[in-house]
């Protein structure tokens, strides 16, 4: 068992958190990971208004009595959406544990706060985590550059940024971005870190609401198979390389770039829904990170779960016995 500042503020029994993923964050696969004692994340607006989110947490209430938490991002929007109606719809509906990512999360952290709930905030630099402990969030989640979706401006791997979270900040932070294995769990304790975020790896599992065909995609792609897109537009995006990634990224290459007018209709995220609705990884821009490079199966969250948790725990008995087999050398 891995018990950190994470299982326990939380009251999961394995440091693993899935992450808000857009159309993918739904009551099936939220509480599956619930079940499995990780902490399931609903991802607000995949949810049509507030109203369809009060049903999507009553969905994921009734098949689980563990906690879960819901998403809300703020990052720009083809249609803004009412991000307050969101978070007071989940408020009122009893749920306590907010995951926040994207930019000036302050009016929302401060509601969060003034109704008891526990708040991680999704960051990708030290400053911004930082500007977050200020706030009063109660954990951060580090994104490195590995990540799927919205990596930042900075292009600081993992490696380098867990470190400094380690020198930098007070609070307790989980490692976000390239973690899809029980080694990536070991390796983000060492680095200082309370537990895992995964996004692509739980878009893989049996549980996750996403056509199969697009599951057995990950598992055939590799490290190598991603772009990013909207570089130009200073809203990075890690997504899926595919035909209409390229098209994008040449788009905002050509002489004099590109304004989001011009890729509106390629990128847009009903586009990208189709994808996971009818199986074509080729119809539009979906998310994905580097660790499709780790990913080889669709397991349950229950066998996800349970071998991160012993593939851990064997790494860091390995390591404890190497250092003692050292010491005694
Ligand atoms: P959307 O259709 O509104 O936009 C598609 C993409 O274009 C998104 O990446 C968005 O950030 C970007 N975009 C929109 N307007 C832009 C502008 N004026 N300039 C630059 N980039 C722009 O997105 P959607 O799929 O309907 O998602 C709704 C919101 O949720 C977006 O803000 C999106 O970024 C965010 N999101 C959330 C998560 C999550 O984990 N919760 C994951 C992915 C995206």
């Amino acid at each position: 068992m891995i018990s950190t500042r994470l299982t326990e503020l939380l009251h999961i029994r394995i440091p693993v958190v899935q992450g808000g993923m857009q159309w993918v964050g739904k009551p099936p696969l939220v509480s599956a990971v619930s079940n499995a004692g990780g902490l399931g994340i609903l991802t607000a607006l995949t949810q049509p208004s507030p109203d369809a989110l009060r049903t999507a947490i009553r969905e994921t209430r009734a098949a689980t009595n563990k906690p879960f938490g819901v998403n809300i991002t703020l990052l720009p929007a083809i249609n803004p959406p009412d991000y307050e109606g969101y978070a007071r719809a989940a408020v009122e509906e009893g749920v306590r544990i907010f995951e926040t990512a994207g930019s000036n999360p302050g009016k929302l952290v401060s509601f969060f706060k003034a109704h008891g709930c526990i708040v991680i905030h999704k960051c990708t630099t030290i400053r911004h985590a930082k500007s977050a402990e200020m706030l009063g969030v109660d954990v951060l989640s580090i994104d490195g550059f590995e990540c799927a979706g919205h990596p930042g401006e900075e292009d600081i791997g993992g490696l380098v940024l867990l470190a400094r979270a380690a020198q930098e900040l007070k609070t307790p932070y989980i490692a976000s971005g390239g973690f899809a294995d029980g080694r990536g769990l070991a390796a983000a304790i060492a680095l200082g870190a309370a537990g895992i975020n995964m996004g692509t790896r739980f878009m893989c599992t049996v549980e996750s609401p996403i056509h199969h065909d697009v599951k057995n995609k990950i598992v055939t792609s590799t490290e190598q198979d991603t772009v990013h897109i909207f570089r130009t537009l200073h809203n990075t995006a890690r997504v899926f390389k595919n035909s209409v990634s390229k098209q994008v990224v040449e788009l905002e290459r050509r002489p004099g770039g590109a304004q989001f007018a011009d890729l509106r209709d390629l990128v847009s995220g009903a586009r990208g829904k189709v994808v996971y609705d009818i199986g074509d990884p080729e119809y539009g821009i979906w998310s994905a990170g580097i660790s499709m490079g780790l990913i080889k199966d669709i397991p349950t969250c229950e066998i996800l779960l349970s071998r991160i948790e012993s593939e851990a725990e064997e790494i860091i008995e390995g390591m404890r016995k190497q250092v003692n087999l050292k010491a005694k050398l």
